[in-house]
């Protein structure tokens, strides 16, 4: 049987492209597999957070797990903070991890080049991600295509592990969609869609107001020429915007192609505002409904319990093997 994770950061406010190349995917395979999701808020704190605001984003995403369609009859959700077994294990696998294959994590290149002081967490973050999978045996984890490098070195650090000190990790795959699982920034196509993002601009946020979605999507940059045509390499930023109206709609690009053959960008524009505000309405509403509700709370406290009788039997084999510990 599959055994799936996947974590998001309580690091901002989910942006469409969270959803769209993560997100959507979940609420298929919960009734696949056996789903651990993670609202993963160590992750967040590798760069500084509002204490008040950390909080908020964490009640917020939980409720956008529950608002998307995901069942905790069927799936366990919970917030990594409240599951000790990840940080001990964390510090387990910065000890199976190499300088040279961390400094090597494009993620780690691209937010720490905009610091002036890197804080050791942004370069260790990945072997807790490490042990975020391993804690639950994950066979698969479905992320989008900025987190494939993660994932391969998940892979690495638990076969070395497993080579050192016996069989004991379950070797994960990454599960990326062949489409849409790298959605781009709105005010510059060569940089990743990311809710850190300090433009608000460059994002729509599964939470903003239709009036919000429509004059970001005014603003966001096209291509030189007139066509909607898509094209990657030429047409990157027109290209993106196909890609989010052909996630929300089920279409094709050839299909979108047709569909606005002979029409500009203007009206491309404004019929993509509205497939956007129509897809994320009903998850709106679902959502103002699960954030105030004491049932969150509960939620999430039964899936930490969950989580944890899971994460203490790996971690228990984890000990044993290397050696740590009275027992
Ligand atoms: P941050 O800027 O804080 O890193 P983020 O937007 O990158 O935030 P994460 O919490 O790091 O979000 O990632 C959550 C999930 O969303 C991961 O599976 C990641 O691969 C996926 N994801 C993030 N950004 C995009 C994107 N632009 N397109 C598709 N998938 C994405
Ligand atoms: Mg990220």
């Amino acid at each position: 049987a599959k055994t799936i994770l996947s974590g998001i950061q309580p690091s901002g406010l989910l942006t469409i492209g969270n959803y769209l190349g993560a997100m959507q995917h979940f609420v298929r395979l919960q009734d696949e597999a056996d789903c651990y999701f993670c609202i993963v808020d160590y992750h967040a704190i590798t760069l500084p957070q509002d204490p008040q605001e950390l909080k908020e984003n964490i009640r917020r995403l939980a409720a956008l797990y529950l608002a998307v369609g995901l069942d905790p009859q069927k799936v366990t959700l919970f917030v990594q903070s409240d599951v000790p077994e990840h940080t001990e294990l964390g510090w387990i696998m910065i000890c199976q991890s190499h300088m040279g294959e961390l400094e090597r994590m494009t993620q780690y290149k691209d937010k720490s080049k905009k610091l002036k002081s890197i804080p050791v967490g942004l370069f260790t973050y990945p072997a807790l991600q490490a042990a975020d999978i391993l804690l639950y045996q994950a066979t698969h984890v479905p992320v989008g295509e900025d987190q494939k490098q993660h994932i391969e070195l998940t892979r690495d650090l638990a076969e070395r592990f497993n080579h050192r000190y016996g069989e004991v990790f379950v070797i994960p795959e990454p599960m990326i969609a062949s489409f849409g699982a790298r959605i781009m920034s709105l005010d510059d196509p060569t940089t990743k869609m990311s809710k850190s993002n300090p433009n608000e601009n460059s994002y729509i946020s599964m939470l903003d107001e239709p009036k919000v979605i429509e004059k970001k999507i005014k603003r966001a940059v096209t291509d030189s020429g007139h066509e909607i045509r898509f094209d990657p390499e030429e047409k990157a930023a027109i290209s993106n915007l196909m890609t989010i109206y052909g996630q929300f709609t089920g279409q094709t690009m050839e299909e979108v192609e047709q569909h606005f053959k002979g029409c500009g960008y203007g009206q491309f524009k404004k019929e993509l505002a509205e497939v956007v505000i129509d897809s994320l309405r009903p998850i709106q509403e679902k959502y103002r409904e699960i954030y105030p509700s004491s049932e969150l709370d509960r939620v999430l406290e039964e899936g930490a319990q969950k989580a944890r009788e899971k994460a203490q039997q790996t971690l228990a084999k984890v000990k044993q093997a290397l050696g740590v510990g009275l027992k």
